[in-house]
């Protein structure tokens, strides 16, 4: 059987993007150039939000058996932390997690769900036409070969050959700073020594199988180019130089340098072809956000594309992709901008003193609780919102994630809203309690929409007056209304209903 959806890439957006699509029924297959999967990790942290996609799947026990709960996390390596734990979230927390480890999980769960993947083949190039798109690879022996699908989704990476091949530019600015990392199998230093460095701003970070793993920005050192490859002698110069001792560093399993360029696609869809993850956008790994997004732009994208190619998709809905995530590329981007910049004011000699009482500003800033939670919010994500700004009469909570509330007597039966979600459907929450009963069985609404009638919820003061929401398969707030009058509430309902799940039968009558 042809795939319906080739996605280029088995990083962590396009095992993602290939768990939605599968979820949703469309035949879908990763083509990945690696023979192997990763052992490296670039990335260690799935933040709040993260952790909540995997809990709408169901899969959240498996992710946070293999991590690590860190209580928050970090903004710009300000002394002051992000306080995860007064988010509203069940997942108040950094997940610390080896991408590695991130990657098998997800690929367990494209194996369970039938997703082919095809390793030693690499994307060259495409073609697309009215129907779909032909996708060139070069297989084991140079061997070329061609598959064709409905779409292709490019999820290979900052130097996405898709993206090339597509003509979709990549505007940013070039590195202008790198960082190093090294992961080792001994170190032979004292706490005060790693406190020192840590002190120094030198990331020490327990891996897995006694591997430990330090990142650090040597002012000596930080413009040379991240191509250039690292010497564990380099290594350990530049430890002493930072932090007064080489940490006795030794059996470095992984040395890399990496870069501060930074870009963003001109547009996340050209026609049959989308983008995800670092193909779509690039920047500083600063407070580890890069793999984070590129799992959201998966679970924004897998739903929509299954709707388009499962033939029900409502007219802009794919487009909305590029609407919803661009923006949020955009600021994740231009965050990242400003913890580097922080960061190297700090290294320059000249501005070593401003710099020092700009950090110190900026902690006392994050000390106040609305500021800290505004941040906070971002760097989790948990405050990410699609809001559309044209829309005036939309309700508030419209965009927003759906809170994970706690149900009481709902009926299907369920003790909190995210259980819900297992399945990839909408979910409408009647909150009134008395619209669902009797409800006519619609298969093919049935088939896209979970009907929860709840007769109380737990404590969430921004749900007071909500009648009835109703929420995308990605978990955000597509419609709600504060409507008592049923006749009328019923009418809101049917046109959200056809709006998005392209239903136009009556699903919810009585
Ligand atoms: C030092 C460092 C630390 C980081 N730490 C964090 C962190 O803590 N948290 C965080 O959220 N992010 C972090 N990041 C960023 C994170 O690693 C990336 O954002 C993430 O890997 C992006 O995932 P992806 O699937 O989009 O792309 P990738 O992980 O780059 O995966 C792309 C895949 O496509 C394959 N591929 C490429 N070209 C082709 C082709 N032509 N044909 C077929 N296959 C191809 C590749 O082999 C690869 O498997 C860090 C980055 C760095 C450099």
């Amino acid at each position: 059987m042809h795939a319906q959806v080739i996605v280029v890439g088995a990083g962590p957006t396009g095992l993602m993007l290939a768990c939605e699509l599968a979820l949703a029924g469309v035949r879908t297959r990763i083509v990945e150039r690696r023979t192997e999967p990763q052992r490296d990790s670039r990335a260690l942290t799935l933040h709040p939000r993260s952790v909540e996609l995997m809990d709408l799947r169901g899969l959240a026990p498996r992710f946070r058996a293999l991590g690590r709960t860190v209580p928050g996390w970090h903004f710009a390596n300000l002394d002051t932390r992000l306080d995860f734990a007064a988010l509203d979230s069940r997942h108040g927390y950094t997940l610390f997690l080896p991408q590695a480890r991130t990657e098998f999980l997800l690929q367990e769960r494209a194996l369970e769900l039938g997703v082919e993947i095809t390793r030693g083949y690499r994307c060259t190039g495409l073609s697309q036409d009215a129907d779909g798109v032909e996708v060139q690879l070069r297989g084991p022996g140079d061997r070329a070969e061609t598959l064709r699908a409905r779409y292709v989704v490019g999820c290979d990476g900052g130097r996405s050959a898709v993206r090339e091949a597509a003509g979709i530019a990549f505007p940013g600015t070039e590195e202008t700073l790198t960082g190093v990392l090294g992961d080792f199998a001994a170190i032979d230093a004292d706490p005060s020594a790693l406190d020192a460095a840590r002190a120094h701003g030198v990331l020490v970070a327990p891996l897995e199988g006694g591997l430990t793993r330090l990142v650090y920005l040597d002012p000596e050192r930080m413009r040379t180019p991240s191509g250039v490859p690292v010497t564990l002698e380099e290594f350990r110069t530049s430890l002493t130089r930072i932090c007064g001792s080489d940490l006795g560093v030794a059996e470095p399993r992984w040395l890399s340098r990496f870069g501060n360029a930074t870009r963003l696609a001109d547009s996340y869809r050209r026609d049959r072809v989308l983008l995800a993850g670092d193909a779509a956008h690039i920047h500083f790994p600063a407070a580890g956000q890069g793999l984070n997004a590129g799992l959201q732009d998966a679970m924004n994208l897998g739903w929509k594309l299954a709707a388009e190619v499962n033939g029900w998709a409502p007219p802009g809905l794919l487009d909305s992709y590029d609407a919803e995530r661009r923006p949020v590329g955009q600021a994740v981007t231009e965050n990242t901008e400003v913890q580097t910049l922080l960061a190297e004011l700090t290294l320059v000699p000249q501005y070593r003193r401003p710099a020092a009482a700009l950090r110190g500003l900026l902690n006392d800033l994050l000390g106040i609780p609305e500021v800290n939670h505004r941040i906070a919010g971002q760097v989790s994500a948990l405050a990410t919102s699609y809001a559309d700004p044209g829309a005036d009469a939309a309700d508030p909570l419209v965009g927003r994630r759906m809170p994970d509330i706690g149900l009481i007597a709902a009926a299907p039966a369920a003790t909190r809203a995210y259980e819900l979600f297992s399945r990839g459907h909408f979910v409408l929450f009647d909150l009134a309690g008395d619209t669902g009963s009797g409800r006519t069985a619609d298969t093919e609404g049935d088939a896209r929409v979970t009907t929860v009638t709840v007769m109380r919820h737990d404590d969430h003061p921004e749900l007071d007056g909500v009648t009835e929401i109703l929420v995308r398969p990605d978990g955000h707030i597509a419609w709600a209304t504060r409507g008592t009058e049923p006749d009328a509430r019923r009418a809101e309902r049917d046109a959200a209903l056809a709006a998005w799940t392209g239903v136009t039968r009556e699903v919810a009558a009585r």
